[in-house]
């Protein structure tokens, strides 16, 4: 059982995170977790453009060390891209000066391959995810003076395989809204819901008339 719907409850335990984007326009704001990585990264970028879409990508400093070629793809293609730790952490399990190194370390790989293009990346500011969502106060204290911490209010848990497919694309489309933040990931692990989702949910809040943006 999912929660695809992050509890208000939650929101309320961690106001200073970036959980849904104050927006009465009919708006979304997809991200892509994980990535990049060939192939599946390359099918969300292809669907991005056939919708004239933009998103946000949380990127593993590892996998941008080697993919540097989908790296830059995405940011060539004016998407935005966040950190989300160099070897994809769980905060609850690490310690500070670890976590913190961690996402420094990412940062360096991503402006080494991006160069430019990830200096003037659209937003101008640094962006961070944590892995699992679990990060403690103190990282959570450390981290803010230079990143704007993103969670999310729509999970479509495109990485368990057990889901139906179809079970995954209703819920994404039960409960997104204007302003709502939606998770998908760019790994192998998501990869057979997400081709059958991500195109299905661009299809349908087009037609509504809905725009995707990044953060
Ligand atoms: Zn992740």
């Amino acid at each position: 059982m999912y929660l695809h719907k992050t509890h208000s409850l939650v929101k309320y335990m961690f106001p200073s995170f970036t959980w849904h984007m104050p927006t009465q326009q009919t708006e979304l704001f997809l991200t892509f977790d994980d990535g990049p990585i060939p192939g599946v990264t390359d099918f969300v970028l292809e669907q991005l453009d056939q919708h004239d879409a933009k998103g946000t990508f949380f990127c593993v400093g590892d996998n941008v060390r080697k993919y540097p070629d989908e790296f830059r793809r995405v940011l060539q293609k004016g998407h935005a891209v966040g950190n989300h730790t160099f070897h994809h952490l769980n905060g609850w399990r690490t310690d500070d000066e670890h976590y913190l190194d961690n996402i420094r370390r990412c940062d360096e790989v991503m402006q080494a391959v991006g160069g430019d293009d990830f200096e003037h990346r659209p937003l101008g500011r640094r962006l961070f995810r944590p892995p699992y969502g679990r990060v403690t106060r103190d990282q959570i204290r450390m981290v803010r003076p230079q990143y704007r911490v993103i969670m999310w209010d729509v999970l479509t848990a495109d990485y368990d395989a057990s889901l139906g497919q179809e079970r995954c694309l209703q819920k994404a489309l039960q409960y997104s809204r204007p302003g709502s933040i939606v998770i998908f990931h760019d790994s192998h692990k998501a990869e057979k819901n997400l081709r059958y989702v991500l195109p299905r949910l661009l299809d349908h809040f087009s037609e509504k008339g809905f725009q995707f943006k990044t953060l």
